[in-house]
């Protein structure tokens, strides 16, 4: 468990990280999601006690991260695939980290075979595509088997088939009863790879929750209503205190209410209804609107 409580990180006058909390569980994948400069590498070095808050706290496991003597074998990091010696082999820079972290040198053999790199650890980084990059970084983050794993954006440079392996890799770390902590700057890339969401915009939390109820935020979910009686339903719909848009083909576009309370109301009031189709916000929208509400609320600096 990673549990982030108060914390404010400051560069000289500039707050990259204002008041920030949040538990990340074991069992999980859970996405970590902000546009670009709201603070997600920011608050993963503060993790990896790399930055040290201004203020608050930043602990895995009860403790922060440099009171932990097992080191990569506590938590694994992928922060920057790129950050890397060239002129090394795979091998030869996973067998230095393996020897200079007292792990086993077989680990070394595993964890490439595990990221598909058993065939090229042998060759020099500086050749390796950004895909094989984020191969070999994913390779060093579970190089000392751990149960908390960190990603800043483990998806970038990866092509189809690698976003759908990095995928299923996550969700069986996961279910091993890891915790799984994954940066992203776009809501599309963690549709499909994360269950939990911590979404921050401007270094200030806006959502920790399950995808599914961060999904069900999209405030402009409609639902379209099919109906004989247009007048009537309106009219019930409207003291219910729902929006509602008519249309010339018997159809009404309704806001504010779900489907299951309009399909309700309607039978109530004994208006027949022909069709009742709820439009889902995408997850893509939802993030777009509570995201840029945060900058409109970041700029007012009411808090
Ligand atoms: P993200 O990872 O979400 O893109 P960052 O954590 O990299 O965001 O950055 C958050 C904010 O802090 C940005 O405005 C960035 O310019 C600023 N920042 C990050 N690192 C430093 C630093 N070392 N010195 C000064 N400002 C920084």
């Amino acid at each position: 468990m990673i549990e982030v409580r108060e914390v404010t990180k400051r560069y000289g006058a500039k707050a990259a990280v204002s008041d920030l909390s949040f538990t990340v569980r074991p069992g999980h994948v859970t996405g970590f999601l902000g546009p670009n400069g709201a603070g997600k590498s920011t608050v993963l070095r503060m993790m990896l006690g790399l930055h040290r808050p201004t203020a608050g706290s930043v602990t895995i496991g009860g403790r922060p991260f440099v009171g932990w003597p097992r080191g990569m074998r506590h938590v694994g990091a992928l922060l920057d695939a790129h950050d890397i010696h060239g002129g090394r082999t795979g091998r030869a820079h996973l067998t230095a980290l393996a020897v200079s972290n007292g792990l086993p040198r077989r680990r070394v053999g595993e964890v490439l075979e595990e990221v598909g790199l058993g065939d090229a650890g042998h060759r020099r980084i500086g050749g390796y595509s950004l895909g094989m990059k984020q191969r070999l970084g994913i390779a060093t983050a579970l190089l000392g088997n751990p149960p908390v794993l960190l990603f800043d954006e483990p998806l970038n440079g990866l092509d189809p088939e690698g976003v759908k392996w990095v995928r299923g890799l996550f969700h069986r770390l996961a279910e091993e009863g890891r915790t799984v902590f994954v940066s992203s700057h776009l809501m599309s890339e963690m549709a499909n790879t994360a269950t939990h969401l911590v979404v921050i915009g401007k270094g200030r939390l806006i959502a920790a929750e399950s995808l599914k109820d961060f999904a069900a935020r999209g405030t402009h979910q409609s639902v379209t209503v099919r109906t004989p009686d247009v007048a009537a339903l309106r009219t019930v719909l409207a003291e219910a205190g729902a929006s509602v848009e008519p249309h010339t083909d018997n159809s009404l576009t309704v806001t504010g209410l779900s489907a299951a309370r309009i399909g309700d109301l309607a039978f109530q009031s004994l208006v027949p209804v022909h069709e009742l189709t709820p439009h889902t916000a995408s997850l893509e929208a939802a993030f777009m609107e509570v995201t840029a509400d945060s900058v409109e609320y970041a700029s007012g600096d009411a808090r």
